[in-house]
């Protein structure tokens, strides 16, 4: 079993990143959120302060560490999920080239990524398939020098800011997802265009928009990984990487329990202050719990992908606290909008940005159903009909 505790890197960058989160990114939040407008300005300082680097391997600038990746994106999500985003953003992308990419994409995408000197999306969803990665339409044929890419996607992140995106799409005639293929395209390829980006409930800062590839050329030398190897690819690299977005959640359970506690020590109801109430004082308290109770799964997932974990093992592991933390935050942050009372239904206080950035954590990434289905995988094996 892979145990964890956290060395004094992961807490030197817990204190730097939770000073900063404190005095210049909080009070930008609700703004970023009101206006749904890019943060370039919260861009900036992370770039400013190189915490890009975080997961990457130490050859690219980075830590080589998920966990201090988790207690980064905890600490910026406990006040602001869109500037967490800002930066988890840098890392979309980054476990399919890992695990995909040759020497030379992975030291100029890498690279770039890590410095925050290049920006990114990373695409597979379509209109007719989001959960089912297999069914994608969109189609590479063979070129001399390349591939000519037709098709579209929808809901890719980062889009209006992105340098370049790692899209999927099927090779030649094949329409099993062993024929998924992934390719790098750049902004302003002719034939590629970024259509309008979504008015969302949540993840508000970060656009989110449609691509539509219309007989691109894509050099021989952007495809990643591979052929056939694309699937295997992105899979892996979401395997790795969903203990980050766990930490996303923690942040914002923990954010929305800070807001709470604050509020109720404050608020007053029959000449008794709010907190004082066994009834509240046991909801925070459960609040507290299920939080922690995340914040050690998500940890502890992170840690196994430090200690090269991979597999079904680990799919089965970062499900479970991508699920479970995904959860909990959507119960924390719905909990502490009731017990703000009327003022928790006003977009002037900060409290309901939590609840509605928490319900998308519990739809990327793998939407939480889907988790459930890794996990049940792992522990029966894979659905079978009687022959
Ligand atoms: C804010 C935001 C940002 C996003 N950014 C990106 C991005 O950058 N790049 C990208 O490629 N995609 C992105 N997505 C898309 C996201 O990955 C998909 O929305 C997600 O995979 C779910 O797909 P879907 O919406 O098509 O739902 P569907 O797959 O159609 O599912 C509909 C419902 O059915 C459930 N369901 C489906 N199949 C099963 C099953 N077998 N068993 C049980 N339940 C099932 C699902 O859990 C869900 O509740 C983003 C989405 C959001 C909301």
């Amino acid at each position: 079993m892979v145990l964890f505790s956290l060395n004094d890197d992961h807490r030197q960058i817990q204190d730097l990143i939770r000073r900063v989160a404190r005095e210049k990114v909080a009070p930008r939040a609700n703004e970023i959120d009101r206006s749904g407008e890019y943060p370039q300005d919260m861009f900036d300082l992370l770039k400013g302060l190189g915490i890009f680097s975080l997961p990457f391997p130490k050859e690219y600038g980075g830590t080589g560490s998920i966990l201090s990746a988790c207690v980064a994106a905890e600490e910026l999500s406990r006040v602001c999920y869109n500037t967490c985003y800002v930066m988890i953003a840098q890392w979309g992308p980054f476990g399919a080239i890992l695990h995909g990419g040759n020497e030379e994409q992975k030291k100029k995408y890498l690279m770039g990524l890590s410095t925050g000197d290049l920006r990114a999306s990373i695409s597979v969803t379509e209109p007719q398939s989001g959960s089912d990665v297999a069914g994608i339409k969109s189609r590479a044929k063979k070129a001399p020098g390349g591939f000519r890419l037709n098709g579209s996607k929808i809901w890719c992140t980062n889009a209006q800011v992105a340098d370049f995106f790692v899209v999927a799409a099927k090779l030649g005639d094949d329409d099993t997802r062993r024929a998924i293929n992934l390719f790098i395209l750049e902004k302003g390829m002719k034939g590629f265009t970024v259509g309008k980006k979504e008015d969302k409930l949540g993840a508000r800062g970060l656009p989110s928009c449609p691509l539509y590839f219309d007989d691109v050329f894509v050099p021989e030398s952007n495809r990643l990984g591979e052929e056939g190897q694309g699937f295997k690819a992105v899979m892996e690299g979401f395997n790795g990487f969903r203990p980050v977005i766990g930490a996303r959640a923690v942040g914002l359970a923990q954010g929305a329990i800070d807001h709470a506690v604050e509020f109720v020590k404050n608020r007053y109801t029959w000449g008794t202050r709010v907190s004082d109430y066994q009834g509240i004082r046991w909801m925070l308290a459960d609040m507290a719990m299920q939080t922690e109770a995340a914040r050690l799964m998500v940890y502890r997932a992170a840690s196994m992908v430090d200690a090269g974990v991979t597999g079904e093992e680990l799919a089965a592991f970062a499900g479970m606290a991508k699920a479970y933390a995904t959860d909990v935050a959507m119960k924390v942050t719905t909990d502490a909008v009731q017990l703000f009372g009327a003022t928790g239904i006003s977009n002037d206080a900060p409290i309901n940005r939590y609840m509605r950035d928490a319900k998308v954590t519990q739809i990327i990434e793998g939407t939480n159903q889907i988790q459930r289905n890794i996990i049940g995988n792992f522990m029966l094996g894979r659905p079978q009909k009687k022959t």
